[in-house]
């Protein structure tokens, strides 16, 4: 089965953890990603690793996307971020708002993520693909469902290619959001963000704080495994390869992997797939 597959790293913090991914990035190369993403902490915080890890993927010969995000940003930094990743040929962003760590003061020049797709367009022309992020479960902060998907609209008119979802576990969820988003004038592709399905307690936290939905029936199974990793792992592949496998049908045009950095459960889903 052909569908187009993307990879989502976040930039190690150690010499050693950057051996890892190496190691991790070449096992996934073997299924042939569109694209390779590396995640970008907001206000900058992890700007050199993060440009490092895109630097290593394209001297890979792979194609990368650098996530970018503008929260408490000068227009001025961005500018010079843009003209860094520029030089560096890369030609893919995931442009975002981000979230500050409590204790930073909101401040720069940008207030929502459509403000810096505006900007990015206006700095850089066609240079760079943008995608944005789409939340099909709403995200957590938004004022309404329906001011959500307006938001997202609003980015998408604003200039972005393509869209990447946070992760979520129903398929009804995502095939609403793009009937929805179609509808109101959105029509580039929405591609499925897949988080495999590992380890329970640090997914159940995970999901709280950022507006995924773990079913309940889900959330109760994988508590009744207790400390039994295997069995976590094995429920867990079989309902996310159920997951890909609905999305494919419905036409998803592409999935994006949420890695985590490890490259055994993201091969345990393509394998399973036969992708
Ligand atoms: P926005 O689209 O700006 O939306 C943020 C909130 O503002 C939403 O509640 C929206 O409804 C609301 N909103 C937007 N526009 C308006 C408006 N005009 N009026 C009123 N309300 C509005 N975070 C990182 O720090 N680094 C990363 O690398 C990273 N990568 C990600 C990749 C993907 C695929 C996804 C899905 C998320 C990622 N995140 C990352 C998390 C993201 O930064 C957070 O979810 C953040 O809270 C919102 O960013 P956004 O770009 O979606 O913001």
């Amino acid at each position: 089965m052909t569908l187009p597959i993307s990879f989502e790293f976040f930039p190690p913090k150690t010499p050693e953890g950057a051996d890892k991914l190496r190691t991790v990035r070449q096992a996934l190369y073997a299924h042939r990603p569109d694209f390779c993403s590396v995640t970008f902490g907001a206000g900058g915080s992890t700007q050199d690793g993060t440009f490092a890890t895109v630097r290593d993927i394209l001297a890979e010969g792979q194609q990368a996307a650098s996530h970018f995000s503008c929260i408490g940003a000068t227009k001025a930094r961005v500018r010079e971020q843009l003209a860094t990743l520029k030089a560096m040929g890369v030609r893919r962003l995931v442009a975002l708002r981000g979230d500050l760590p409590s204790g930073y003061g909101m401040g720069g020049e940008f207030t929502y993520a459509s403000d810096l797709v505006a900007f990015i367009r206006a700095e850089t022309g066609d240079h760079f693909h943008i995608e944005v992020a789409a939340y099909p479960e709403v995200h957590p902060q938004a004022r309404s469902a329906e001011a959500d998907l307006k938001a997202y609209v609003a980015k998408v008119k604003a200039g972005a290619d393509s869209a990447i979802t946070q992760y979520f576990y129903s398929a009804d969820a995502y095939a609403r959001f793009v009937d929805d988003t179609l509808a109101m004038g959105a029509t580039v592709p929405v591609v499925p963000g897949i988080m495999p399905i590992t380890n329970s307690s640090q997914l159940l936290r995970f999901s709280d704080a950022c507006g995924a939905e773990v079913p309940r029936w889900i959330r109760l199974r994988l508590q009744g495994f207790g400390d039994d990793t295997a069995s976590i792992k094995a429920f867990g592949l079989d309902v996310v390869s159920g997951l890909c496998e609905q999305l494919r049908r419905a036409g998803a045009p592409g999935l994006h992997f949420y890695t985590m950095n490890q490259s055994v459960p993201t091969l345990a889903l393509l394998d399973r797939m036969g992708v």
